[in-house]
Parts: C-alpha cells; sequence; structure tokens
C-alpha cells in the first residue's frame, strides 16, 4: 500500500511533536503548514490523504480552510484538532464538513485510531465513486454503441438497395446489441397466414429456411395481431415452436403504416441472460428501419414495375417515341424510331442526339429555337416513308418526339391530288366552251329581262367554278414543284403591283391602306408570278374579311438576310382553334359568313408559294381585334 499522506496544520510545535511521535512512526508521510495560505498551497500543489487541522491557526479560521480543502476534494478526510476544547465546537465541525474531532490534548493512540478510520472511510468511499463511474461509463458504451448501431443501419437502410443484406444487417445488429445468442426478423406471408423466417442471425441455414409459424398459439403470432412488444426473462425455458425453446427473449413487432407486418426478435436459448426495457426499446428502433427497408422495397418494386410497364407499352407501340434529357442524351427510344434512322437502341440510348442522329429534319425539329414549345415537321425518309413528327418539351424531363408513319395518308393526298388536277384540267376547256356560248346567246336573238338575268347567274357561277380550278391548277403545279424558273425579283415593285390591283376593292370598301415598304428592300430569288400571287392573296383575303372602313398595314423590310413581309388588318381576326388549319386546302375559318365568296384554297397556295421559296409563313390573329399575316423570305445570295 503506497504511504499515506498528512498535511498538519497545527499552532507551534505541536505539529511536529505529532509528527514525530505518533504518525512517522506509524509509518506515514507527513507535511506540515503553519499557516492557512501555507496549508492552501499544500492542498493545491501536492493533495494529502488526510488533512488534520488546529484551531486557531495562522491567516484565518480552521473552518476557512476545511470549506477550500472540501471544494477542492469533497472525499479528502478534514480533522480537526483545537487548542482548547469547547462543547460546542465538535457539533460546529461537523456541520462544516470535518469528518472527526481529536479533543486536546489528543493522545497518540487516539490519534492513530481517528486517522486510520478516516482512511478506511476515505477508501469506501473512492471504492464508491469508482463503481460508479464504471458502471456509468459503461452503460454510456452501451448506449454509445446502441446510436453507433442504429446510426449505421440508417446508412444501410438509405444506402442499400439489397433488401436482404439491409435486413440482415439489423438482425445482426439487434444480437450484437442485446449480447443474445441468435436473431431473426419474421415476416408474414399474406397467403398461407404464416409467420416465415425473412433474415437471422446463428440461425442454422436449413432451419432458417423451412421455419414457418401460425399465428395462433404462438408468442411471435400473439405479438403480430398485439402489435405490442414481448419481453420474456421467465426462469422455465419458454417455446417459440415445437421443440424449440428458449430462456429468454424479446419479440417486437415491425409496422408499415399501422400494420404489422411481421416480428424482429432476439433470444437466448443456452443462457440465461437477462433482457432490459433499454434492450427493449433498441430493438423496437431497429425494427423500424427493418419496416422502413421493406416499405421501401414494395414501393421501389411497384414503382420499377410500372416503369417496366410503361417502356414496354412506349417500346412497343406503332408510333416512334424518342425522349431526349435537357443535356441532349438519349433516354429512351422505341423501335420504330430505331428502324426508321436505321439504328440499334443501344447505339442510341445514353449518346447526345447530335452525335447520332444525321437526318436533317429531324435534327431542325430539336434545332434551339423550336424547342421551347411544340412544334410539328413531317420528316420523310430515304425508303420513301414519311412521319409527322411532334416536338414536346416536358419540364423536369427534357424533349419528346413522336413520330406516325403517314406515308399512306401521303399517298392518298397524292392520288386525291392528281385526280383533282386531271377533274381540274378536263372542266376546263368544257368550262371555256359553256362561258363562250353563254355570251353569244344575246347576239343571236333578243333575251328578254328574265333570261338576261339567268345569263348573269350562269356567267357567276361558271366564273366562280373556274377561278376554283384554276386555283386547283396552280396549287398542284407549286407543289408539283413546276415552277423551277427562279430569278432575281425586286420585291418591293412587285409589292406594290399586287397592292395596286387589290386597291379599288379597298376604296369601294373605303377601307384605309398604310404602306411601309422600305424603297431599297433586297432582292428575292423566285417566280415574280407566283410572289406576287402570294402577296396578292394574303392583301386580298385582308380587304375581304375587313369590314367597311377598317384598316389594312402593309409593312415590309429587312432584317438579317431575310425579308419579313406583314399584312395586318383589323379585321374579325381567326378562331385559336381553326388558326392550325388554315393553311390547309378547302379550309375556312369557322367565324365567316357562310356565303362570304371564297374556295378555302388562296391561304394553301400561298404556304407552298413561300415554302418553295425557302420561307416561312404564319399567323397571329386575336378574334374581334384583327390578324397579321408574317412571312419571311431569304434575300438573293447576289444580294448579300
Ligand atoms: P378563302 O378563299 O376562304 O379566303 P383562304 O385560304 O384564302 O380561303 O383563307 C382560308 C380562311 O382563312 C378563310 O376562309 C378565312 O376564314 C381565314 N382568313 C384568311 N385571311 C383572313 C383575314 N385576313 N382575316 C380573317 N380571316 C382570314
Amino acid at each position: 500500500m503506497p504511504e499515506k499522506r498528512i498535511l498538519l496544520v497545527l499552532p507551534g510545535n505541536s505539529g511536529s511533536l505529532i509528527e514525530r511521535l505518533v504518525l512517522l512512526p506509524a509509518g506515514y508521510q507527513v507535511a506540515l503548514a503553519s499557516s492557512r495560505q501555507a496549508a492552501e498551497e499544500q492542498l493545491r500543489t501536492n493533495p494529502p490523504d488526510i488533512l488534520i487541522t488546529g484551531d486557531p491557526i495562522g491567516g484565518g479560521s480552521c473552518f476557512e480552510l476545511a470549506k477550500a480543502a472540501l471544494e477542492q476534494d469533497a472525499a479528502l478526510p478534514v480533522i480537526l484538532l483545537p487548542e482548547r476544547h469547547s462543547d460546542s465546537l465538535p457539533l460546529q465541525a461537523l456541520r462544516a464538513g470535518f469528518c472527526d474531532y481529536l479533543r486536546p490534548p489528543a493522545k497518540a493512540d487516539e490519534v492513530l485510531q481517528i486517522v486510520e478510520r478516516a482512511l478506511e472511510r476515505r477508501e469506501r468511499w473512492q471504492k464508491w465513486s469508482l463503481q460508479q463511474v464504471r458502471s456509468n461509463t459503461s452503460s454510456l458504451e452501451q448506449r454509445l454503441q446502441g446510436l453507433e448501431a442504429m446510426q449505421r443501419i440508417g446508412h444501410e437502410v438509405t444506402s442499400l438497395l439489397d433488401l436482404d443484406a439491409v435486413l440482415t444487417a439489423v438482425v445482426s445488429a439487434a444480437v450484437d446489441l442485446t449480447h443474445a445468442e441468435e436473431g431473426s426478423l419474421l415476416l408474414l406471408d399474406e397467403n398461407s397466414g404464416e409467420l416465415y423466417m425473412r433474415a437471422s442471425r446463428n440461425i442454422n441455414d436449413e432451419l432458417a429456411k423451412t421455419f414457418r409459424l401460425p399465428i395462433r398459439d404462438t408468442l411471435a403470432g400473439q405479438v403480430l395481431r398485439s402489435g405490442q412488444p414481448l419481453l420474456i426473462n421467465e426462469s422455465s425455458p419458454q417455446k417459440i415452436k415445437t421443440a424449440y425453446l428458449v430462456n429468454t427473449l424479446i419479440y417486437v413487432p415491425l409496422s408499415v403504416q399501422e400494420r404489422v407486418i411481421g416480428v424482429l426478435g432476439v433470444d437466448n436459448r443456452l443462457n440465461n441472460r437477462t433482457f432490459s426495457e433499454y434492450h427493449v426499446a433498441m430493438v423496437s428502433a431497429l425494427a423500424d428501419y427493418a419496416a422502413i427497408a421493406i416499405e421501401n422495397a414494395r414501393l421501389y418494386s411497384n414503382t420499377e414495375t410500372e416503369r417496366k410497364k410503361l417502356e414496354t407499352i412506349l417500346t412497343r407501340i406503332e408510333d416512334g417515341v424518342l425522349v431526349i434529357d435537357p443535356d441532349g442524351r438519349i433516354m429512351l427510344v422505341n423501335r420504330t424510331v430505331c428502324d426508321a434512322f436505321n439504328l440499334s437502341s443501344e447505339m442510341l440510348v445514353g449518346k447526345r442526339y447530335y452525335e447520332i442522329l444525321q437526318h436533317p429534319d429531324l435534327l431542325d425539329l430539336l434545332s434551339e429555337e423550336k424547342r421551347h414549345a411544340p412544334h410539328r415537321m413531317e420528316i420523310s425518309l430515304e425508303d420513301g416513308r414519311v412521319f409527322n413528327a411532334q416536338l414536346t418539351p416536358i419540364p423536369d424531363i427534357g424533349l419528346a418526339i413522336t413520330m406516325q408513319d403517314i406515308t399512306h395518308l401521303k399517298e392518298l393526298d397524292r392520288i386525291k391530288t392528281d385526280f383533282v388536277n386531271t377533274v381540274s384540267h378536263d372542266l376546263r376547256s368544257p368550262l371555256t366552251a359553256i362561258l363562250g356560248y353563254v355570251e353569244l346567246i344575246d347576239r343571236v336573238g333578243p333575251v328578254n329581262d328574265m333570261q338576261s338575268q339567268f345569263i348573269q347567274r350562269v356567267q357567276f357561277s361558271v366564273n366562280n367554278i373556274t377561278t376554283l380550278i384554276n386555283d386547283l391548277l396552280d396549287l398542284g403545279r407549286i407543289e408539283a414543284g413546276f415552277d423551277v424558273r427562279k430569278e432575281v425579283v425586286p420585291i418591293n415593285t412587285l409589292i406594290h403591283y399586287a397592292i395596286d390591283s387589290v386597291r379599288p376593292r379597298m376604296q369601294e370598301k373605303n377601307q384605309t391602306l398604310v404602306l411601309d415598304v422600305s424603297p431599297d428592300l433586297p432582292h428575292v430569288l423566285g417566280n415574280p408570278v407566283r410572289l406576287r400571287q402570294m402577296v396578292n392573296n394574303l392583301v386580298s383575303n385582308a380587304s375581304k374579311y375587313t369590314p367597311n372602313n377598317g384598316n389594312i398595314e402593309v409593312l415590309a423590310s429587312a432584317e438579317g438576310g431575310q425579308i419579313i413581309l406583314q399584312i395586318v388588318d383589323n379585321g374579325p381576326g381567326i378562331p385559336g382553334t381553326d388558326q392550325p388549319y388554315i393553311f390547309d386546302k378547302f379550309y375556312r375559318a369557322s367565324n365567316i359568313p357562310s356565303d362570304t365568296p371564297g374556295t378555302g384554297l388562296g391561304l394553301a397556295i400561298v404556304k407552298s408559294i413561300v415554302e418553295n421559296h425557302q420561307g416561312r409563313i404564319w399567323v397571329e390573329s386575336t378574334v374581334g381585334h384583327g390578324t397579321t399575316f408574317t412571312v419571311v423570305l431569304p434575300v438573293a445570295d447576289r444580294e448579300l
């Protein structure tokens, strides 16, 4: 045993007397201090095992010294040895925290006895506090371990996609944290109504595989039905199932959205180590993790099934589907698109579309200026097939292109156009003959008023049919690309000519015409007859549909190598639902009176002419406010 050190703070030479005669011979180490300050210095620098202080002491009271000493070390035995005894002093000392009192004059054996007693007490106190610290540390360690395991499992639940791995990790953590012999995770099989072992630790593989428990009359079934944890620390073994006995056990329910779907359990079959409520809490927390993992896996598998279903639908449908992410990578492509471009889906998926897809129409559809709004375009393939491609921007996903094969419709259209052209052609001569003969009628003899009226009606109707036929034939020629002859056309002059032919009609309707055509407009490479026809049709329409006293503006300017021509009116406008179709043949908007003369071919001719000149045309219109047609034509190369 190390030598105990005693600090003596006694007046005069009494300290050294006790040291020499009593304490040193008994084997104690002694330090002497003659004042309170010296004693406090000793206490700080070289703490003793016992403090014996006199009363009075130099530099202060012994009670103050005792207070300072106990503040520094609450377990330090402080003994009072006053110079003179008074009856009140022992009680006062006790209240001040002294552990003992030596009545003066102190005898040697009394001193030793009190010192030994104080030392014993100090030792007991130290032992107790050590134990206390140890037990606190171990419970803290245990809790820390628990927290660490929870954190680890939490991480695994979120990072591991493999449900088996997560559940095995949960069972292992439950076994480790409770120091159990084995653990298992039982899930309810909805079909058989039995519990089966989904994961286990320290349980024989064969048993784990075949383990089945009814939910009636079993401990696990009881937990499943009640939803309450079960803690068994019985002295006699309990039955889990036939011939499977455990000494101690914890079963906790595994709940998903208030529904118990299984049981997580740990047990001891060989030893009798008991489980605590703390263990139940730990296993319950782990069960929650397992439940989350199972639910996540279920949701994931549902989503995956749905995704696969959608993918199958998209890849199997006859229409082409191509989805591109915001970075331009192909996310999804189906068989029809692969066939159309003669590529395999492996070559396409994940690649940037512009590195693989070469078709100019498709690239044009995906161009920066078109990809922000839905767009439609016809894509003609080398093998003769024609697709109607529709581009739709999808927020947060990218761009989707659907492609319908319209080859047969195109063919029908061609046959119809051929037929119409042939018929129109064949009708022209008889119509000319009819007109000729009708004009001759009044020359061969007098006609009465009624007859003359009828003749006029016949002429009007035949003229209408002739216009229609001329329009049809024009359209047929333009669409067939017969107008190949192109020359450098002064578009400026041409606009004026076109307007001049409409001017009388505008004057009749008292319409105001504002012309803002830049005099030095660059020239256009094109067919002058057709370009004039295009402007004429647009301006005629503006005049025709705008009521009397309306305003019409014709604006033309050049910008960035292009001529921009706008025909603006404040007429009835075109309903939004009609706008996509007004360039189709024979289409007339729903808001015009049915007796308005016209064939519905004017804008189809305009569009064909514009496209034949590599230009673009579009309409902006608001019902009740007016309409603006905008035509953009490229400037002739030699003008640039
Ligand atoms: P139509 O012979 O009927 O004028 P178009 O092809 O020239 O045939 O025009 C198609 C339809 O577009 C018209 O019937 C009309 O409904 C609408 N439309 C064309 N221009 C205008 C306009 N300036 N204002 C209002 N509606 C117009």
